[in-house]
């Protein structure tokens, strides 16, 4: 059986979900010591729980130690079976990030899937709604797998009630995906989504977004979201030829709206900045399928700690190179290949 350290590198719940998704599409088994270590609160939380649920249910696993609260877990694989499955967080926990752990086995199972999860959808620190549905699938599909996306009711932190609809067409093996460039700017859109909240709030988001970024009003909307609980949530959206960006900035109380506004800018300008076609957050999203593909390669800015983290966790349950190649201008080339081209 593997042991994976859940304190290494980054130390975040992504090494448990990697280490999840992997042992469901390899099979194997593994225990996984210092859960989140490094976070404020570490261990499994509700959102940590329901994905190990999840994979146990979609991998006919047996699990030890799946408590909140958990820093240790046994998780041994069955076979994976695709089908109808329906989970819920039971609180804002991030929905996409349940999905991003049971997804890689279904992409390639014997069969068709639909999956309905509950919880929040629009979650700092995880992947929005509309990063999954505008910038991750679409590379995704590239690869020979078909994913409809369906957002059925928006849910904010810290009410939650959100609901995704997720219909998967696997392949029988992932295409290698080769990302080098963006293409020519093809359009840009930004979104100010608001439940329950007052409308000057999103007015004020995007004044700021036609004002620093040069936008125009047609490309600014603003959403009004049937939620159970309030949320704000500013998402801009910007689609080259070969792929889309989207960076998101969440309202809070006790942050001005324009403030809100100048987050989303200022990342979108760092994106804009280096050039490569894969921003921050798609990248270590990307790693995880391009070492199931075997090769492939796309060119970001500089890997962050997360996506080191989980490039060494992948290492653990795969035998694939992943190197991380500098480039001038503060880019970096990540090339999936044989083990003997790690970097
Ligand atoms: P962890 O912090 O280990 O639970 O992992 C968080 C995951 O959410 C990583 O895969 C991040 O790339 C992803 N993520 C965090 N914030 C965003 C964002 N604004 N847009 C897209 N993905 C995000």
């Amino acid at each position: 059986m593997l042991t994976i350290d859940g304190s290494q590198g980054e130390g975040g719940g992504q090494i448990l979900r990697t280490s999840l998704a992997l042992a469901l599409v390899t099979g194997q088994p593994f225990r996984i010591e210092r859960i989140r270590a490094g976070r404020k609160k570490p261990g499994l939380l509700r959102q940590h729980r329901t994905a190990v649920l999840a994979a146990q249910e979609i991998g006919a696993a047996r699990v030890s130690g799946a408590e909140l609260g958990s820093l240790e877990l046994e998780f041994q694989p069955g076979r994976v079976r695709s089908g109808e499955f329906h989970f819920a967080i039971g609180s804002a926990g991030s929905v996409t990030l349940v999905l991003q752990t049971v997804l890689p086995a279904l992409l390639q199972a014997d069969g068709p899937s639909v999956l309905v999860l509950e919880g929040g959808t629009h979650n700092p620190f995880a992947p929005p709604f509309e990063f999954l549905a505008q910038s991750f699938a679409p590379l995704l599909e590239r690869m020979g797998p078909r994913l409809e996306l369906t957002l059925e009711r928006h849910g904010f932190h810290p009410a939650g009630g959100g609901r995704m609809r997720v219909a998967i067409t696997p392949c029988a093996r992932l295409a290698p995906l080769e990302l080098r460039e963006r293409g020519a700017p093809v359009s840009r859109r930004a979104t100010a989504i608001l439940a329950h909240l007052d409308a000057g709030i999103a007015r004020r988001e995007l004044e700021v977004v036609q004002d620093k970024l040069g936008w125009r009003a047609e490309e600014c909307t603003i959403e009004s979201a049937a939620s159970p609980g309030p949320g704000n949530a500013l998402v801009l959206a910007q689609t080259f030829e070969h792929v889309c960006e989207v960076v998101t900035s969440f309202g809070q109380r006790g942050v001005p709206a324009p403030e809100v506004g100048r987050r989303a800018v200022h990342e979108l300008r760092r994106y804009l900045a280096h050039g490569a076609p894969v921003g921050e957050h798609l990248a270590d999203q990307l790693l995880l399928p391009m070492a199931l593909a075997g090769s492939g390669a796309f060119v970001t800015g500089e890997p962050s700690a997360h996506a080191r983290t989980n490039r060494d966790v992948i290492r653990v349950f795969l035998d694939v190179g992943l190197e991380l190649e500098p480039l001038e201008g503060g880019r970096t080339l990540v090339r999936a290949g044989p083990p003997r081209a790690q970097g």
